[in-house]
Formats: C-alpha cells, structure tokens, sequence
C-alpha cells in the first residue's frame, strides 16, 4: 500500500529541510514522455526533471546498462581504473572538444572543476587574485563558488563570506563585458542559453565578443552547458550552433540518463591543468553511474533524433504563439520559455495544467518554462498546447 498524498506531505515537512516547493503530487512510474502519480492517473512531461529524462523515463536501454552493470559491480574507487569511466571520458571528449575530462557528480560540481582549473590556470600566468565574468542572470549551481557565480543567488547576507572574484555584466552588453575582461581575468563563464533565468539565449554579438576579448587576454571562454547540452537544443552541443567555440565546457543533468553525473570537458590545450591531486570525487565515475551516462549519450547522439529536436521544437514555438496570454515565445530546440501576458501567473497556469496532466515549470512569476524528453512526437506537442491553452484561460 502507498502512502496517501497527504500523509507524504506530512512526512516530507516533518523531516526534510523546507528548501523547496514540493507540488502535491507523487509520480511513482515513468515511461518516454508520461508520467503516472501514485493514484494511477497520468501525464504528459514537458519538464524531464529539469532537462535530466532527455532520452524519456525509463529508456529501455539505460535501465538495461544499470541493471547488467549493478549486478556486476556497482562501484570501486577513482584509485582503480573502470573502463565505464575511461570510455566515457573518450566519448565526451571525441564527441566534443576533444581534450580530457574530468567526471563528476552534478552540474555544481562540473562548475567547481571549471573554476578551479581556470583559476590555476591564471595562477600559473602570473595572476595572483583571478577573476571570472559572468553574466546577470546566470545560473551555475548552489555549492559556495556556484552562487558567487550567480548573480541572483550570491547572498553575502546569508551565505558570506562567499568566495571573490566574480565580476557580473549584463547579458546582453556585448561591450560591457569587454570593458569587465583584462589582465586579471582568469575565464568569461557562460550559459550560451540561460535556463533557470527563464531560457534566455545569449546573442551571438555577445559570445563573439567574450570570444575575442577572451584571446585578447589569454583567458579562456567557458560554457555552462548543463541544461542546454545533450541534445537539448537540436546538437549535442549548444555550442555547435554558435559563432564562437569555447575552451571549456561543463555538463551534467541529462548525461546520466536519470543517474547523477557531470563533467568539465576541455579543449586539448587545457586538459592538464589539474593535475595529480588538486582535484577528487568518491563517487564520480563509478561503473554504474558511467554504464548509464554511457547508453544516455548514445541515445541522445543519434542524428535523427536531434534533428526531430530542431523540428518538433519549431513547432512547439509557433504553437505556443498563437495562445492567448503567451507574450513572447523564447528558446531553441526543445528547450523553450514564454513570458505571460499581464496578468496571468505562471504559478496558477502551472497548478492549472498539473491537474490536467501537463507537467511544466514556473521559472519566474510570469515565465513559464518548458524542457520536454527529447523522444517525444508530434502528437505530444499537440496535446501540450491543448492542455496549456486551457490552463492559461483559468
Ligand atoms: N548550471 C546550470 C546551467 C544549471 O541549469 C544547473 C541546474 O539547474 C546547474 C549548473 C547545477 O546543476 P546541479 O543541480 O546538478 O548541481
């Protein structure tokens, strides 16, 4: 017998920490893009646990490679050599910027290597207090150095003293983030698509410049790619679209198909910066956490199905424009923002499209955000802009 809604919300205020949100609901069962909570009733996902299920729930090949490789052994220690880690090192690389890789835990900690290998880095040119430029509206993660590096969150007030030497510029300044960058600048670290800010894409006049000022200084140019990597955006890369290559880049969330993984991917140049001891994780790269990060990039390799990415997200972005109440349709691929029209709250559309079985997000009072499996078709597309039609009237 499952424990009824209530009683779960109950337990859960009892005795987690009351850091998040929690809509009532539990989903207990998952399958490509539905999702079934514990009362049997089912829904159309257009969120994949914040861009994690990009090969859809329970893809058949990634619980095979969990469970073959669970039952086998699940783990032993980064002292020991896994050929699960050393193949998907190889494959990240190859499949991008085909230097090394170091495999951690999550998108914070993919952020923590990258800033740390930057500041050695700069370190090692001389720089004694490096600095890193980011953008207002970034997002990189909730550890100390994630929140320095992230404007909204960098609460001096209750988390400080936070770690120095994050320098925020607007987003889209392309010359005030070349009049922020100079001899002290260590790296420019950037989402090229802003997700938690409400999916803002970064103009390419921006990324251009960030390049160019980037070799100006010798400072190196590094992507966020946590949430608009792995396929999200029609490539494997975001980068791949984009007018401007970056050194260094960072990935995690759908990496290990449902299981935690991130990694710091560099260009050849960089990938022995961290070297023997200044860098470590018990867990990162573990056989079976590597089995699934393994079978997820495969999955979310395949030409075709990243082209259906670029097509099915054009649709969805031409669908959601012609809703009454939509204000502005943002975003590429399948990872797609609107604003509201005044008036409308995106919390109350969100609650309204969750009881007709539409999962989607609610990044700010008036955005709404959606980040759908990338495996889903056509008719998923429709019944989303049915459903939310509905939920934006009331
Ligand atoms: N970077 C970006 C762009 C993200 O969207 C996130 C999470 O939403 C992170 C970093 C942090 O990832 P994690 O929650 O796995 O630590």
């Amino acid at each position: 017998m499952r424990v009824d809604v209530r009683e779960l919300q109950a337990l859960d205020e009892r005795y987690a920490m009351p850091t998040y949100a929690r809509a009532p609901v539990e989903f207990v069962r998952g399958e490509d893009a539905r999702l079934w909570d514990s009362d049997g009733r089912e829904y159309l996902d257009f969120f994949a646990g914040l861009s994690v299920h990009n090969a859809g729930h329970c893809h058949p090949r990634i619980v095979a490679a969990i469970r073959e490789q669970a039952a086998q052994l699940m783990g032993t220690s980064n002292l020991y050599l896994s050929e699960n880690a050393a193949r998907l090192a190889e494959r990240l690389s190859r499949a991008s910027l085909g230097g090394k890789v170091f495999l951690c835990n999550s998108g914070a900690e993919a952020s923590e290597c990258a800033i740390k290998l930057v500041r050695k880095r700069a370190h090692g040119r001389g720089i004694d207090a490096p600095e890193i430029v980011v953008l207002d509206g970034a997002f990189h993660g909730r550890t100390l150095a994630g929140i320095a590096a992230t404007p909204k969150l960098a609460r001096e007030d209750l988390f400080g003293p936070l770690p120095a030497g994050f320098v925020a510029v607007p987003r889209d300044d392309p010359e005030a983030l070349r009049a922020a960058v100079g001899s002290s600048t260590a790296a420019v670290m950037l989402e090229p698509i802003q997700g938690e800010a409400g999916i803002y894409p970064i103009a390419d006049e921006v990324l251009v410049a960030a390049r160019d000022v980037c070799d100006e200084h010798s400072a190196l140019l590094v992507y966020d790619e946590v949430q608009c990597g792995m396929g999200r955006t029609g490539t494997l890369w975001a980068y791949e679209q984009l007018p401007a290559r970056p050194d260094l880049i960072t990935t995690a969330k759908a990496l290990g198909g449902g299981l935690p993984v991130g990694a710091c991917i560099t260009a050849p140049e960089y990938g022995e910066v961290l070297e023997r001891g200044d860098h470590g994780s018990t867990f990162a790269g573990a056989p079976v956490t590597a089995a699934a990060a393994l079978a997820s990039l495969e999955i979310l390799s395949e030409p075709e199905l990243l082209a259906s990415v670029t097509t099915l997200g054009d649709r969805f972005r031409a669908g959601l424009a012609e809703l009454d109440g939509i204000a502005g349709v943002r975003g590429r691929g399948l990872m797609v923002g609107a604003g509201l029209a005044e008036g409308i709250e995106a919390a109350e559309v969100s609650a309204r499209a969750l009881e007709r079985g539409l999962v989607i997000n609610v990044p700010g009072p008036a955005t709404l955000r959606f980040l759908p499996p990338l495996v889903i078709g056509e008719a998923d597309i429709d019944e989303a802009l049915a459903k939310l039609e509905a939920s934006l009237i009331g």
